[in-house]
């Protein structure tokens, strides 16, 4: 076997691995099934590229798109590397090509479009040919919850135990954990080795605060960053007409972006922002989508972002540059309703609004976070981190308590019911509610029965997401959202680490005004 590194060099040129690549190259040449999350741009293609040419054999790699299959197949024969693809723009000579070299074993990469290996006898002339590895692009269009579902992917596990349940690495750049559990249900029979590098991006400073005054905490942030080019997001068109408006008075250069605007001065509205210094751009979710302005110093929402992945896509388009750059997330008990019944209201299925819900508790646990918002956020994304002395938490502290006895009291109440509830029946048990589901399961003879009455329901609404918040729970999203313990849960259940919970979220506004005061 040749060495990685000699062919890094000498095939692309290049003289390290960026982050998380050769982690990955060991395991697929370990012969390991591979689930590699990475961010656009990462570089993933080397992951497949360069196990490809340390050993013998074809790599078959799947991809949904023809102009990237076309780019990444001339790069290759740029690199001197026999690469070709299968799909319906190729002219006769090219096929001709393609198919000698499969037959001959001259070919090391052959591309294909996933609808190419469902609906012709393609998938049965390269399972004789043989094929060492399937490698699978943008593997999140397997996942109906994801925003580029594709019917076709979902037939790609087939594809693969037809090519002899081949060794397989899928790639994606989507991080969230609901669209990689279906991933791996979809893809892979046993769970694959997961990598997931490079979300961390230590230049932004996150914050978040509880809406107290919020058009006053929004303009102390803003006088932060006078002449400086940023976003705020705002839930409504309406907002930000208002705030844009309200911004131009304070002596900021200020517009408004929305859908309900005229097209021409939406276009002008985004040229002068991406032309000019200094414009503060107030919009909604419609602005940003394909926005590449590298100097972006600050982005706020002055309201709460519909999901965590939301927040993280929004937040994301500020520092591209890698220079220092600041965000803020207001957030209040309104937003969360909004949020809430803009996801019953909507037409989705039972099972992806089961989804959407997840993804805004997980937002809302980010906002009550009892530690480090950064080490948080990756952890909803599967990655881990030290704390990073670039987030509110981190950098003002935030009051805590021993809540050691409200967590065990929550995760006695979920381990007792068999973990296999959800939120509000938690609740209602550490209530002593004798709701109808209650009284039917025999929970009211639970030992946890009302063990609660202390607090509010409120409170604990907010205790459970805290505890989520640290990774004590999981949410299980096969049947019903129901929540499971983790082994740091279980840990805390047997009182072998105690637990720190936030103070200040729980109080109500208008206590926690008198205290700060
Ligand atoms: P992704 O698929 O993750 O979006 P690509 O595989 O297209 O990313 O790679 C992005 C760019 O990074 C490409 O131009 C590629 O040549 C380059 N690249 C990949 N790995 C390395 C490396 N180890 N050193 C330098 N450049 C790299
Ligand atoms: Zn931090």
């Amino acid at each position: 076997m040749t060495d990685p590194l000699k062919i890094l060099h000498d095939v692309f040129g290049f003289s390290t691995f960026r982050d998380g690549q050769e982690d990955i190259v060991r395991s697929v040449l370990a012969g390991h099934d591979v689930l590699a999350v990475m961010p656009t741009g990462a570089g993933k293609s080397l992951c497949y590229q360069l196990p490809t040419l340390v050993r013998e054999g074809l790599t078959l790699v799947v991809s949904p798109l023809i102009a990237l299959m076309r780019d990444q197949v001339a790069a290759l024969r740029h690199f001197g590397v026999e690469a070709g693809s299968l799909n319906s723009a190729n002219d006769p000579d090219e096929n001709r090509r393609v198919a000698d070299a499969v037959r001959d074993g001259r070919m090391r990469l052959l591309y294909a479009s996933p609808e190419r290996l469902a609906n012709s006898n393609a998938t049965e002339w390269l399972a004789r040919s043989g094929v060492s590895l399937l490698a699978i692009d943008e593997a999140h269009c397997v996942s109906q919850w994801g925003h580029d579902f594709r019917p076709e992917y979902a037939l790609l596990g087939d594809v693969r135990r037809r090519l002899g349940g081949v060794q397989t690495i899928a790639l994606t750049a989507t991080a969230d954990v609901s669209t990689r559990g279906d991933i791996m249900h979809r893809l892979f029979e046993t769970e694959p080795r997961i990598f997931i590098h490079g979300f961390d991006r230590p230049n932004l400073r996150l914050a978040m605060q509880s809406k107290d005054q919020s058009k006053r905490q929004l303009f102390a942030f803003l006088d932060k960053h006078r002449r400086e080019s940023g976003i705020i997001y705002c839930a409504s068109r309406n907002a930000t007409e208002k705030l844009a408006d309200s911004l131009c008075q304070a002596g900021y250069r200020a517009m408004p972006y929305h859908a309900g605007m005229a097209q021409a001065d939406r276009a002008k509205n985004q040229d002068i922002f991406l032309q000019e210094d200094g414009v503060v751009m107030v919009a909604t979710v419609a602005f940003g989508m394909g926005i590449d302005k590298p100097d972006v110093r600050f982005v706020a929402h002055a309201a709460l972002p519909k999901s965590i992945e939301a927040y993280y896509q929004e937040i994301g388009r500020a520092g591209r540059d890698g220079e220092a750059a600041d965000t803020l997330t207001l957030y209040g008990l309104d937003d969360m309703r909004l949020r809430r019944s803009q996801i019953e209201d909507s037409d989705a299925s039972e099972e992806q609004k089961r989804v959407e819900r997840q993804r805004l508790n997980a937002l809302v646990a980010l906002c009550e976070a009892p530690r480090c918002r950064r080490q948080t956020l990756l952890a909803y994304f599967g990655e881990t981190t030290e704390p990073c002395g670039n987030c509110d938490l981190c950098i003002d502290g935030v009051v805590l308590f021993d809540g050691t006895i409200e967590a065990q009291k929550l995760l006695s109440a979920i381990v007792r019911t068999g973990e296999r509830f959800g939120t509000e029946h938690i609740i209602s048990i550490l209530m002593g509610e004798e709701t109808d589901a209650i009284l039917r399961l025999g929970h009211n003879g639970l030992k946890t029965f009302g063990v609660g009455k202390d607090r509010s329901k409120t409170e604990w609404r907010s205790l459970l997401r805290q505890i989520y918040a640290l990774g004590l729970i999981a949410l299980e999203l096969s049947e019903y959202g129901r929540w499971t313990i983790t082994e740091r849960g279980v840990a805390v259940l047997k009182g072998l680490e105690p637990v720190e919970l936030r103070a200040d979220v729980l109080m109500k506004p208008r206590e926690r005004k008198s205290r700060r005061g």
